[in-house]
């Protein structure tokens, strides 16, 4: 079965407006209050995400409060084939929680508990519409740490960073999300409720449903609980920030701190815009940056032995120093090291603040992260677009921003697409893959045929098709 074919399954009379019925059925079982229409205050939101200036109206927004309702919600609308998307906090970069097909979106809103922190077993247990740093912050008060860490931490939730399976600059040396995850509660397309494994460290008990769904982009299932592995909070950290007169010499510095045996808990690549646009943004820069410096690498360890950690900064100025390194700075106080990280973790809005841009989030193996560089550069110079790219550089993570600038609507429709296709077909070239974190969602999907050949394509259909054959839930997003 194709996408396409599946695709006409949805009741394409919903896209444009919800019958009274299916209404009245909605507010008897979740009252009026989380049943909105397009009249009411804060509908809006529900229509974008913080994919480029993309909207799309859905026809109602249902905010469910637990995994029975979500459960009915699905089986009506599996019946009436009413296309659903699952929502998060809308910080998606791929468009993965737009209702490109109208219908419903299903807002996670109000699954915002943590249920349990298992101390014995290292785990947590957590609703999906839990904040990312909330989590974070509760474990940290039992001594516990839950690495991953996206730059969006403070407002994305949980739920959304596994349908991601984001990543976030301590994916470096933790890991991302998809490696916490040890159990869901997932909600199927027509309704029923499974438990995908079991609270386990270790599962080769047939097929790891759970892997499959992290990383699915909320197309399915509704994940409506998560089991989460937890490790112990590293005691001590320190931050260096060196700056580089080329930005390919700071790339091709970035494997040689590998090779010289470090593992960094951070090590973010940031180009000389990408900071002055950053500190413009926040009206503030905790550091000089001089001229001719072009980029700089973000450099973090972390440990229990402040000095052993002390050996490996000295070990790390040295590599970076063979790189042409200038001065490095030294951030030891936990101020310093918060004013730099809010620097880094500032620059997509700040880029999206000055400007509509388009967002690749590619990825290659670390050590061809220097030719990466160069080819999206040269293919921004063929087009005449600025490029302003930063990203977590220790996992080969290059977050490239096509910035719209004084461009036309008709160059930014016709060329950009074509400009992007060439800059994915070096990645892949270069053995990368369209998307290190962010998901394919809607954006990306017209490339999905770049990367993969097309039996490739419809084995991942066809597991769609197996979840979902009505193709209700998130359609039109992966392919
Ligand atoms: C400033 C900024 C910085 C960012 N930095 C990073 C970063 O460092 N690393 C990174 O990986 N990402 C980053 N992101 C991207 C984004 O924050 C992540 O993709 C995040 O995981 C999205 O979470 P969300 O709750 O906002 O999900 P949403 O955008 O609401 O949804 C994302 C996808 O998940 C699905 N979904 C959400 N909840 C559920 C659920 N309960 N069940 C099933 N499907 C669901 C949706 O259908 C959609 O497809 C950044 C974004 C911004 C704006």
């Amino acid at each position: 079965m194709s996408a396409s074919m599946s695709s006409l399954k949805i009741n394409q009379h919903s896209l444009t407006r919800m019958d009274k019925q299916h209404i009245n059925y909605f507010t008897a079982l979740l009252g009026a209050e989380y049943v909105l229409a397009s009249s009411h205050e804060g509908f809006e939101e529900f229509a974008s995400d913080q994919t480029e200036d993309l909207k799309f109206n859905p026809s109602l927004v249902l905010i469910p409060a637990n995994t029975s309702e979500v459960s009915e919600i699905m089986r009506y609308c599996n019946i009436h084939l009413l296309p659903v998307t699952v929502r998060g906090a809308g910080t998606g970069l791929a468009g993965g929680a737009l209702a490109t097909h109208g219908g419903i979106v299903l807002s996670m809103q109000r699954f915002n508990k943590i249920l349990e922190i298992d101390v014995q077993n290292l785990q947590v247990t957590t609703e999906p519409g839990v904040i990312t740093q909330v989590l974070q912050d509760a474990v940290k008060e039992k001594g516990l740490f839950y690495p991953p860490d996206p730059a969006s931490k403070g407002s994305c939730f949980i739920g959304g960073n596994v349908s991601h399976n984001s990543g976030g600059p301590k994916a470096v040396k933790y890991g991302v999300v998809r490696d916490y995850v040890l159990n869901l509660e997932l909600v199927l397309p027509n309704g029923e409720i499974i438990i995908t494994g079991a609270n386990t460290l270790k599962n080769s008990t047939g097929y790891n449903l759970t892997q499959l769904v992290v990383g699915s982009e909320g197309t399915l299932g509704v994940i409506t609980k998560i089991v989460l592995k937890l490790i112990h909070h590293p005691q001590f950290n320190l931050l260096m920030l060196a700056p580089f007169a080329s930005a390919e010499k700071a790339c091709e510095a970035v494997s040689a701190v590998f090779r010289a045996g470090l593992i960094p808990s951070g090590l973010e690549f940031m180009e000389r815009n990408a900071m002055l646009w950053s500190a413009r943004y926040l009206d503030v820069m905790p550091f000089e940056i001089k001229e001719g410096e072009e980029a700089f690498l973000l450099i973090e360890l972390d440990g229990n032995d402040l000095e052993a950690i002390t050996r490996d900064v000295e070990k790390a100025a040295e590599v970076l120093c063979q790189f042409e390194a200038g001065d490095i700075l030294l951030a030891d106080t936990e101020t310093q090291k918060e004013s730099i990280w809010k620097v880094r973790r500032s620059i997509n809005p700040a880029i999206r603040s000055f400007s509509y841009k388009k967002e690749l989030d590619i990825v290659v193996p670390r050590a061809n992260l220097p030719q990466v560089l160069y080819s999206v550069r040269q293919v921004g110079e063929k087009y005449g677009f600025e490029t302003v790219s930063y990203g977590h550089a220790g996992d080969g993570n290059l977050h490239v921003n096509i910035v719209r600038g004084n461009h036309s609507d008709d160059f930014w429709k016709n060329q950009i697409p074509t400009a992007v296709g060439e800059m994915f077909e070096k990645v892949i070239q270069l053995g990368g893959l369209l998307s290190g974190e962010h998901g394919i969602g809607y954006v990306q999907k017209p490339y999905m045929e770049l990367m993969f050949p097309e039996i490739q394509l419809e084995l991942m259909r066809k597991i769609k098709a197996v979840f979902d054959p009505n193709n209700i839930l998130n359609p039109g997003k992966i392919f």
